[in-house]
């Protein structure tokens, strides 16, 4: 048996659809973000990176790196084992009190990245309760599914943000079965937001608990940076509030938050939170440190969606096709993952313009798009270059503009 035979055909596979994935090598350099180096072809070229999940440019914030450095002389780089087993340093148990403060909640767990605190988290609650039923958003996350699916439990998928298909399938479950309803608040391919109240008075009639993936809205909604739950006055309807480390708070981990009860049954009985190394102590003191500071700096909220509805209105203008978005992701659409990949190439070789192309299976095939997230340091100038380079790949692929 040849295996690597099998795994070439995979790859080639992959490859015939046009949507092999190819990582550019960046090098950032703290201070100069959204700039970086593209390593490629064996030569340095210089890039502006228009793609990156780091939405307020944390990543690079001089009191979390003091923070990271500082944790690193003293308590050193790894954490030395599971929470269990020597890995809770006291920074573990301050950053998991501030993400509770964040949330309004009793509680908060973190694990290693948002990935899985979704998958552990939702397929351990729905295997506590027997006969649960999960009713899953159709466009939810990845580790969202892989959850609902390790859960083994019956689910019900609704249509995207239909609360009248919610409803008709909340309805016909068992009343007596325990239910769970799992989704985002902003999705962020297409930077819509799910109408979060429908949802908890749709969980309120039927008795069901409510798991909320805020990871694109953490940071970024609500005065304290608690996401749309806080935004809109809510957070306390929802039974799970999930969050990440790792896009507005620009380090790394995820984590979930919601009674203390709950918290405590996941932290004792999760395989994928007791059986794995926790975060080291430098991450886990710069993401404390980014969560302080980005709850208390409304300003960079201000400032990002400000600079996501310049950039939508500077590409409307100059009439490339950018999809409806309510938050602050600007996508454009392509619909080819050929096209849509051979412009980000041209973008990177000809204009210095980094985006990474979203074909399937990130978004359903005949959607790929180009997905653009403007931070808080993308001035005008780089906006106008970008709305440039656009017009001059869309010419070139002879794309289409917008109706
Ligand atoms: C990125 C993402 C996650 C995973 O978070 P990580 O911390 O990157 O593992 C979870 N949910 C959604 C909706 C995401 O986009």
């Amino acid at each position: 048996m040849d295996y690597d035979a099998h795994f070439r055909a995979a790859v080639n596979a992959v490859h015939n659809e046009g949507r092999y994935r190819v990582f550019a090598d960046l090098a950032r350099k703290v201070g100069d973000f959204p700039h970086a180096i593209n390593r490629r072809d064996g030569k340095e070229h210089p890039v502006v990176i228009w793609c990156s999940n780091d939405y307020l440019g944390m990543g690079q914030n001089p009191s979390a790196i003091a923070a990271a450095t500082e944790a690193a002389q003293t308590y050193g780089v790894g954490s030395g084992g599971t929470r269990n087993i020597s890995g809770t340093t006291h920074l573990h148990v301050l950053l998991e009190k501030e993400l509770a403060g964040l949330h309004g909640k009793e509680s908060a767990l973190l694990f290693t990245s948002g990935f899985v605190s979704n998958d552990t988290t939702i397929s351990t609650v729905a295997k506590m309760l027997p006969g649960c039923i999960i009713f899953s958003d159709a466009m939810n996350h990845a580790s969202m599914i892989d959850g609902v699916r390790h859960s083994g439990a019956e689910k019900k998928i609704f249509r995207h943000n239909d609360t009248a298909q919610l409803e008709e399938l909340l309805q016909s479950a068992p009343k007596d079965a325990p239910k769970l309803i799992v989704f985002e608040s902003v999705y962020s391919m297409d930077g819509d937001i799910a109408p979060i109240a429908d949802i908890c008075d749709l969980a309120d009639k039927y008795n069901a608990m409510t798991y909320l993936d805020e990871v694109h809205a953490v940071g970024l909604y609500g005065h304290g940076g608690g996401g749309i739950s806080e935004r809109d006055n809510i957070a306390d309807r929802i039974t799970i509030i999930e969050g990440t480390l790792a896009k507005a708070f620009g380090t790394m981990g995820g984590y979930i938050t919601g009674s203390a009860s709950l918290v405590d049954a996941i932290r004792s009985t999760a395989s994928g939170f007791i059986f794995t190394t926790t975060v080291a102590p430098p991450v886990v003191a710069a993401a404390l440190e980014n969560v302080r500071y980005v709850r208390t700096h409304n300003e960079l909220r201000v400032r990002h969606q400000e600079r996501a509805q310049a950039l939508k209105l500077k590409l409307t203008a100059a009439g490339l096709p950018v999809m409806p978005s309510s938050t602050h992701i600007v996508p454009v659409f392509v619909g080819d993952p050929v096209l849509c990949k051979r412009a980000t190439d041209i973008l990177l070789e000809q204009h210095g313009v980094y985006i990474q192309p979203i074909n399937y299976p990130t978004v359903p095939k005949g959607t790929e798009r180009l997905r653009i997230t403007p931070t808080p340091l993308h001035d005008d100038q780089l906006m106008n270059q970008l709305a440039d380079a656009l017009c001059a790949v869309w010419r070139d692929l002879e794309l289409e503009l917008a109706a």
